[in-house]
């Protein structure tokens, strides 16, 4: 016989029709309205509270006895807990040993505090529980959605009004589309590179339709490649495994000393794949923002280089493109509008919760070439944004995005962007005055990386040669790694790190403390404190002599 479930025998709950029909439907008295309102309290302004003392993954409790207490299989027959119970657990047992990512001290990765009115939005939302997939389930959602595709496209791409004119609420066209997140906007665009590239002529009828070996024989080729630097997200080798042109073959390129791809090393691959005649770029990928280390590559010469060459440009804004919204600098973007794809993902710099990603296209035709039918949903000419989407159901998160743009302003959103980018460029002179530590790149945007490097090491690294520098960065990059691992564990502040390849060669392996600057309530002085604490964990542990 089946063993019960602990939670089987210490409730007596059980599951009846009459609580059932009572959960579909509003609360019946003001009693049951007015409980539901107080947990609904501790979840809009009571959330907020969990976990102050803490930032990242602490070792207050270890991961070993957490996922201890979380081992039970077996789904419980009767109900195990009521909505306030389960409510309770969330704030009381869950959160607090969840990562307080909205801590001004925690500052190691893309993900930070979001503004309040976001939970607000987030929860109406899936009140709402629209499915923009199709008209009808979303009726004016989609519409909307429509809409701000349409504001954001003109963020890019500056079109005339004509334009926008046409294509706002245009059923025949698309601006692009809203998905997960950056990952599946890049696979997006690339899918719709792939299949304009090795799209239907004389009786092939497309890539989509009949794969690769048939596009290959059509097009006498026997491979493909996607050229991208170094810096490249991983999501884009991801796509060259779902496409199916394999992701060896999204080919990285050298970077110059600022982390921005080289045209030099460019130009140079694609003569050497033309000289070859049998590989077909389907596309060169600009990097608005790289993911480590905050670069953005020459938008502008990328985008001539691909016009000259007819190959699909694509620049990955993930992380950048909102910078758009600030007039002070938009310029480090110049050159976006040539792109013929842009991502950008709305749970970075937007300041949305988790799950919205975009993708957007300079030539509204552009997404035909991966529209698909169903005739019981999406019918050709329809509203249905299911049409020409990798997603099928989907959350209208295109009204959290719609409302924060009417609540932020593009002034509002300004105001956070330029703070993020003026407080990592305080901090790297910062880093630059104390002389145990090294900046390694500057930030172009809120991204910087640098390490602990005593002074005097960096003077022996000046002046080594090859094989003594190594031995340097070697022993620098176990500090590094202990410092960053101390200072998480102690659970006052949260630094990231990542390994770089300086001048892109593996003889230079270098471990770097990352900093993404996107809280605005991270100041100089709490940059301060986190410097000093890792200044203090290297003294103590690694020059115990001082
Ligand atoms: C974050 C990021 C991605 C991936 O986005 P997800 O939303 O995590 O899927 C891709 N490219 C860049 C440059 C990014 O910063």
């Amino acid at each position: 016989m089946e063993k019960s479930t602990p939670s089987e025998k210490s409730t007596n709950l059980i599951a009846d029709w009459q609580t059932l029909q009572r959960i579909f439907i509003r609360p019946e008295n003001d009693a049951t309205q007015a409980t539901l309102l107080k947990y609904m309290d501790q979840i809009l302004f009571g959330l907020q509270d969990f976990l102050k003392k803490h930032v990242g993954i602490t070792e207050e409790i270890s991961l070993k006895e957490l996922s201890d207490n979380y081992k039970e299989t077996r789904i419980s027959k009767n109900p195990e807990k009521k909505l306030a119970d389960v409510i309770t657990d969330l704030i009381k047992n869950i959160a607090p040993n969840a990562v307080n990512v909205a801590s001004p001290y925690f500052i190691g990765h893309m993900t930070s505090a979001i503004p309040f009115f976001m939970v607000h939005l987030k929860t109406i939302v899936a009140a709402l529980n629209q499915n923009v997939v199709k008209l009808e389930t979303s009726k004016v959602v989609s519409i909307i959605e429509k809409q701000v595709l349409a504001k954001v496209h003109r963020l890019i791409y500056r079109e005339s009004d004509q334009f926008y004119d046409t294509h706002v609420q245009s059923t025949n066209t698309t601006l692009g589309a809203f998905v997960e997140g950056g990952t599946a906007a890049n696979l997006t665009a690339l899918w719709v590179a792939r299949n304009s590239a090795l799209s239907p002529r004389n009786h092939f009828s497309g890539v989509e339709k009949e794969g690769l070996p048939a596009a290959y024989a059509e097009y006498g080729i026997n491979n493909c490649v996607i050229l991208v630097s170094r810096r490249g997200h991983y999501s884009l080798r991801k796509a060259g495994g779902l496409l199916g042109i394999g992701n060896q073959n999204i080919l990285p390129i050298n970077v110059d000393e600022n982390q921005r791809i080289d045209i030099t090393s460019l130009q140079q691959t694609i003569r050497e794949i033309k000289k070859k005649g049998s590989i077909k770029i389907l596309a060169i990928i600009g990097i608005a923002g790289a993911t480590e280390t905050g670069s953005i590559d020459p938008l502008r010469t990328l985008g001539e280089i691909c016009r000259e060459n007819n190959i699909h440009y694509h620049v990955d804004a993930a992380w950048g493109g909102p910078v758009l919204m600030s007039d002070k600098y938009r310029h480090y973007l110049d050159g976006i509008e040539l792109a013929d794809s842009v991502t950008i993902d709305g749970h970075k710099q937007f300041y949305m919760p988790m799950g919205c990603g975009m993708v957007y296209f300079k030539n509204p035709k552009k997404m035909d070439a991966i529209a698909y039918h169903a005739n019981y949903v999406n019918r050709p000419g329809s509203v249905d944004l299911g049409i020409k989407s990798l997603s099928g159901s989907r959350e209208a998160t295109s009204l959290i995005l719609d409302s924060a743009l009417k609540i932020m302003g593009t002034n509002g959103y300004a105001l956070l962007l330029e703070h993020g980018v003026e407080t990592a460029k305080a901090f790297a002179d910062e880093i630059q005055r104390r002389e145990n530590f090294e900046l390694v790149t500057r930030p172009t945007l809120n991204i910087l990386t640098y390490r602990i490097c005593p002074a005097g090491m960096q003077k022996a690294l000046a002046t080594g040669d090859a094989n003594q520098k190594k031995i340097i960065n070697k022993k620098l990059n176990a500090i590094n790694r202990t410092v960053q691992r101390i200072q998480r564990e102690a659970g006052l502040s949260f630094v990231s790190r990542t390994t770089l390849y300086l001048n892109n060669t593996p003889d230079e392996e270098v471990v770097v403390l990352r900093c993404a600057i996107m809280n605005p309530m991270t100041d100089m002085k709490i940059l301060n404190n986190i410097l000093d604490e890792q200044e203090e964990i290297y003294r103590s542990r690694f020059t115990p002599e001082l």
